[in-house]
């Protein structure tokens, strides 16, 4: 979509650290981390947010957290722990309206988030 940085960095047009990308999934690192891990895991297909995944999208949201998980693992943080998060809308501080899941690890994480 004209306008979302993040099919930018999709289409290969804005730089970014890419740690994992396949047919339909891309992982790269956050731009302002939040902790010693935090990769971002998106659909290549631009999707505003959870509230827009459709039933055409079937198998999408196994995909994107099976990669999540796969990222921790590759990053180290399995073990030790890590968090992934979907914020949804303005009261959770979404900033990107394009479909994302972040992987957060590398620290302890505070429960409940802010
Ligand atoms: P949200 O607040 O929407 O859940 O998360 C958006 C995330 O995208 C933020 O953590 C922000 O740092 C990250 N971000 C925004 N613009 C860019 C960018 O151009 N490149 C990268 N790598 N991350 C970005
Ligand atoms: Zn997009």
């Amino acid at each position: 979509v004209a306008g979302c940085i993040f099919c930018g960095i999709v289409r290969g047009e804005i730089p970014a650290r890419i740690v994992r990308s396949d047919d339909d999934i891309v992982a790269f690192r956050d731009i302002n981390p939040m902790a010693p891990v935090h990769v971002l895991v998106i659909p290549r297909e631009h999707v505003a947010s959870l509230n827009h995944v459709e039933a055409e999208h079937a198998g999408l949201l196994d995909r994107l957290v099976a990669v999540a998980r796969d990222v921790a693992k590759a990053e180290g943080v399995s073990e030790s722990g890590y968090r992934l998060v979907v914020n949804v809308g303005p009261q959770a501080g979404q900033s990107v309206d394009h479909l994302h899941v972040h992987v957060l690890g590398g620290r302890d994480l505070a429960w409940p988030p802010g």
